[in-house]
């Protein structure tokens, strides 16, 4: 039975007042919003792989790989398509079901959207889930990489309107809603959230809840990132955020948007075992898995497993699939098939 509505109206003294629930009675609400929609033993993991590092126009500032701030990030063209699917392969076998690939673009170039639709396809030939954060996207991008398979496009709104102009001054809010809107028209899962510890206020941050929620559909994702402090960027020594405001953040998610996935995003390195406990109990119910996230620190493989594990979380979960034997591995049979393409470059190579 549905108890929780599925809503497109709220307003933010609404979310507000969730916010401000007595915690047991905020995550209680949460928890059983979650079950209705979700086995809540089950955490989907997906792995999240930097395919283009650093130089990016846009001057996000809790950003390393903005091109505006010096934070000694080692920069990385786009990387070949083969090498995408080597760290594809490894991710299955880690356990990951979803594979997302980030590049620290503004728009993608049309030059490399063939290597980007190569991508996808070799991706999903591996059998995993694909999402891509490229972003913004006109419509016809957003036709292509749809057209070419693209389960998700991750495209965050951050923060609240209100609040956005004091993060990011080379793009607008509703340049991200428009970029949403051409992802959802061109029927691509959404995935899109926000960071909390930009100095927001905490009207701030179920403001921007409000907006993923009163879209005409919710986003299938939405990861609530904890900001990581990076040396160099306008947010080194923002304030810490604090754990149970963080978790409650997450709950309201849950209660405005029941059937979307709530992702606990970046920030998870810094995170206790207790207060991912209480993530996952507020409804959070999908991770990234691997040492890295694009350029950021993430838990080791192996403390996620022992965490999970002592949750009782992925009883079933395989985590060591039999990695394939190089004559049956699909990488190979693709990139030999892509050698024939015209298309093909090796984007790492001299002189690209
Ligand atoms: S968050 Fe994305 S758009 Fe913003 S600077 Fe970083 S890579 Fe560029």
């Amino acid at each position: 039975m549905t108890l929780t509505p599925i809503r497109h109206n709220w307003t933010v003294p609404e979310a507000e007042a969730l916010l401000q629930l007595p915690f047991n009675d905020l995550i209680f609400q949460a928890q059983q919003a979650h079950r209705e929609h979700f086995d809540p033993n089950e955490v989907q993991i997906s792995t999240l792989l930097s395919i283009k590092t650093g130089a990016c126009p846009e001057d996000c500032k809790y950003c390393p790989q903005s091109g505006h701030y010096n934070t000694g990030l080692k920069k990385e063209k786009l990387v070949a398509v083969e090498k995408v699917l080597a760290e594809a392969r490894r991710a299955k076998a880690s356990g990951a079901t979803r594979f997302c690939m980030g590049a620290a673009w503004k728009n993608p170039p049309a030059r490399d959207m063939p290597y980007i639709v190569a991508m996808i396809k070799g991706v999903k030939e591996l059998g995993l889930e694909t999402c891509m954060t490229l972003g913004m996207l006109n419509a016809e991008q957003a036709s292509d990489l749809a057209q070419a398979g693209l389960d998700y496009y991750n495209h965050n709104l951050d923060t609240s309107p209100e609040f956005y102009g004091n993060i990011i001054t080379t793009r607008t809010f509703s340049d991200r809603l428009q970029t949403l809107a051409h992802v959802r028209e061109a029927g691509m899962n959404v995935c899109s959230g926000g960071i909390i510890g930009l100095g927001e206020k905490p009207r701030d941050r179920v403001a921007m809840l409000v907006q993923l929620a009163n879209m005409p559909e919710h986003p299938e994702s939405v990861p609530i990132n904890m900001l990581v402090k990076v040396a160099g960027t306008p947010l080194a020594d923002a304030e810490d955020v604090d754990g149970i405001d963080f978790v409650r953040t997450i709950a309201v998610a849950k209660i405005m948007m029941p059937a979307a996935t709530v992702r606990l995003s970046a920030g998870r390195e810094q995170m206790s075992d207790e207060l991912q406990a209480l993530a996952f109990l507020a409804g959070a119910s999908s991770i990234f898995l691997g040492e890295k996230l694009l350029t950021t620190a993430n838990p080791g493989v192996n403390r996620d497993r022992e965490l999970l594990t002592k949750l009782g979380i992925n009883r079933d979960h395989q985590w060591n699939e039999d990695h394939f034997t190089p004559d049956s591995c699909p990488i190979r049979a693709f990139h030999e098939r892509e050698k024939r393409n015209e298309h093909y470059y090796d984007a790492m190579a001299e002189g690209n």
